[in-house]
C-alpha cells in the first residue's frame, strides 16, 4: 500500500457529457468526504454510488453536481480504497474539481501509475498491467479481443504451467549441486530432454504469434505496385471509398481518417501507393522510380500487383512481380484491372497462361481480376487479401494466446536462446552445474514476463518440493 493519495481525470479531456476523475489510496474517500456534500460517504459500504454536490470548502463554492462510486480496498482496481466522481464534462469544471483535490492534499497521478499501484498491490502480473495500456490503445475488433484474452491472464496463464514445470526440473538439478561431490543424478535426463523439447516448441510457437500479434496490433503494411495508368490510385480510393461508407454510416463516429488505412474483418490494411513501374527502366529517372518502388517493397508484408488487363500478358505480369521480389520472401498478390475492357474468355484464358508458366514462383500468386472504377470484384479483393494474410496460422491461432508485446517477444527470445544450451547441454553431457545455470536464466527470461521471477522463487520451489532441513 502507498501513502499518498494519487487523482486523475480518467476520461479524454475535452468537453464531453460526463467526465470521470478518480482517485486511489488510503485517503480517497476521506479526501472525497471531505468535500462531497453527503456526510454518510465514510462509512458507506463499497461498490456504491452517491448522488451529491463539490464544495470547495474554503470558498463554500459549489463546483458541480456529482456522483461518486465507491470502492473499498481492496476489492478495486488498484487493491485500495478508490473513488470515481463522474462530474460534468467540461474543461472547467474538471481543472476546478482536480485543484480542488489537489489543495486538500491527493497527488496528480503519472502516467499509467493506476495500473502500476495495480501490479505492485499484486491485483494484476506484469502481462496482464501490460494488456490494460493495450486494451486502451486497441483500435480494431482482433486487436480487442486479443488484448481483453491477456488481460484475463490468458497468455500469463500459459507461461506459468510452463515455468513450473521446468521449476521442478531445476530444482533437482540444485539438489543434485547440493550433494556435491558424489555421482547422484535426481534429475531424469530422459524425462527434462522430452519436458525441453516440449517447452522449446511452445516457445517457439508463442514467437511465431508474435509476429501475428504485431500485425493484429499494429497492421499490414500493403504495397500496391504496378506500371502508370494500371489503376494503382483508382483502386486504392474504391478500397477507401467503401470503408468510408461503412464508418459513415455508424452514427456519431468522428474518428480521424489515415488517409489509406482500412480495417478488414478487425485487421488494419496501411496501403502504400507507388510510383509506376516502367517496362523498360530506360533512362535514370525512371530508374530510380522502380528502386524506389523496391525500397518501398521490402518494407511492405504485402505486395499487391495492379496491372492493366489489357496492356500485359501473363508472361510480363510473372517478369515484373518476380524482379519486384528478388531475394525477398513475400506474399504476392496480382490483380488484374479493368476487366470490363475484357471478355470472359479472356479472362479465363489469361488465368491458365498464368497458372501454367511453373517456372516461376509468381505463378502460384493469387490472381484476382477487378474494375477498379466500376466497384467490381473489390469483395473478392478483400477475401483473398485475408485468406493471403491469415495464412492458416490464424486459423490455428484463433482462439490460442498470441504474443503482442515486444518486452514479452524479447524475453521469450531470450528464455529461447538459454533452452536451446540446456538442450546441447543435455546432448554433450554438459555437467550439472552449467546446465541448472542455463535453466535458470531460461527460468529468469519466462518469469520477466509476469513479473514473478526472483531467485527466491526457486528457492521457495526447491523447500516446498522436498523437505530436506539444510
Ligand atoms: P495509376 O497510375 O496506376 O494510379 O492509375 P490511375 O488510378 O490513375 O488510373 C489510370 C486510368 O485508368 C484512369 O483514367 C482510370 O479512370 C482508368 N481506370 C482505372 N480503373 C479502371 C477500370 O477498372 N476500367 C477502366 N476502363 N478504366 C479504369
Ligand atoms: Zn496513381
Amino acid at each position: 500500500m502507498f501513502s499518498d493519495t494519487i487523482v486523475a481525470l480518467s476520461t479524454p479531456p475535452g468537453a464531453g457529457a460526463l467526465a470521470v476523475i478518480r482517485l486511489s489510496g488510503a485517503a480517497a474517500i476521506a479526501l472525497t468526504a471531505s468535500v462531497f456534500s453527503k456526510k454518510s460517504l465514510p462509512t458507506a459500504a463499497g461498490h456504491t454510488l452517491h448522488y451529491g454536490t463539490l464544495r470547495d470548502p474554503n470558498s463554500g463554492e459549489i463546483l458541480d453536481e456529482v456522483v461518486v462510486a465507491l470502492y473499498r480496498n481492496p476489492r478495486s482496481f488498484t487493491r485500495e480504497d478508490v473513488v470515481e466522481i463522474s462530474c460534468h464534462g467540461s474543461d472547467y469544471v474538471v481543472r476546478q474539481v482536480l485543484a480542488l483535490f489537489l489543495r486538500q492534499g491527493a497527488r496528480l497521478a503519472e502516467a499509467g501509475e493506476f495500473t502500476k499501484r495495480a501490479f505492485l498491490n499484486g491485483a494484476m502480473d506484469l502481462a496482464q498491467a501490460e494488456a490494460v495500456a493495450d486494451l486502451i490503445a486497441s483500435d480494431s475488433a482482433l486487436s480487442h479481443r486479443v488484448a481483453l484474452n491477456q488481460l484475463r491472464g490468458g497468455f500469463s496463464q500459459e507461461l506459468r504451467e510452463l515455468r513450473g514445470r521446468l521449476i521442478k526440473f531445476a530444482a533437482l538439478l540444485e539438489l543434485e549441486l547440493d550433494f556435491g561431490e558424489e555421482d547422484v543424478e535426481f534429475a531424469d535426463r530422459t524425462g527434462l530432454a522430452h519436458l525441453l523439447a516440449e517447452v522449446r516448441r511452445v516457445v517457439a510457437a508463442l514467437l511465431r504469434s508474435f509476429e501475428l500479434g504485431n500485425v493484429i496490433k499494429n497492421g499490414i503494411t500493403a504495397v500496391i505496385a504496378g506500371r502508370p495508368n494500371a489503376g494503382k490510385s483508382t483502386l486504392l480510393n474504391a478500397l477507401l471509398r467503401e470503408e468510408r461508407a461503412i464508418v459513415s454510416a455508424i452514427p456519431g463516429t468522428t474518428r480521424d481518417f489515415i488517409e489509406d488505412e482500412i480495417s478488414l474483418d478487425g485487421l488494419r490494411f496501411r496501403f502504400v501507393d507507388t510510383a509506376g513501374l516502367r517496362d523498360n527502366p530506360a533512362d535514370e529517372v525512371e530508374a530510380i522510380g522502380v528502386s524506389r518502388t523496391r525500397q518501398r517493397v521490402r518494407q511492405a508484408a504485402l505486395l499487391l500487383y495492379l496491372f492493366d488487363l489489357s496492356e500485359m500478358t501473363p508472361a510480363e505480369v510473372q517478369r515484373e512481380i518476380q524482379e519486384l521480389t528478388e531475394g525477398l520472401d513475400l506474399p504476392v498478390m496480382a490483380v488484374g484491372n479493368k476487366t470490363d475492357l475484357s471478355t470472359t474468355e479472356a479472362l479465363a484464358a489469361f488465368e491458365t497462361t498464368f497458372r501454367a508458366e511453373h517456372s516461376l514462383t509468381a505463378s502460384s500468386a493469387p490472381l484476382v481480376f477487378v474494375a477498379a472504377n466500376q466497384q467490381i470484384g473489390l469483395d473478392a479483393l478483400q477475401t483473398a487479401l485475408l485468406a493471403q494474410v491469415r495464412g492458416s496460422a490464424l486459423e490455428n491461432t484463433a482462439s490460442a494466446t498470441i504474443v503482442t508485446n515486444v518486452r514479452h517477444a524479447r524475453a521469450l527470445e531470450t528464455a529461447a536462446a538459454h533452452l536451446a544450451a540446456v538442450q546441447a547441454g543435455l546432448d554433450t553431457g554438459l555437467g550439472t552445474e552449467l546446465l541448472a545455470a542455463d535453466l535458470r536464466h531460461a527460468l529468469a527470461a519466462l518469469g520477466e514476463i509476469t513479473g514473478e521471477i526472483s531467485s527466491e522463487d526457486l528457492l521457495t520451489s526447491i523447500f516446498t518440493q522436498f523437505c530436506i532441513g539444510k
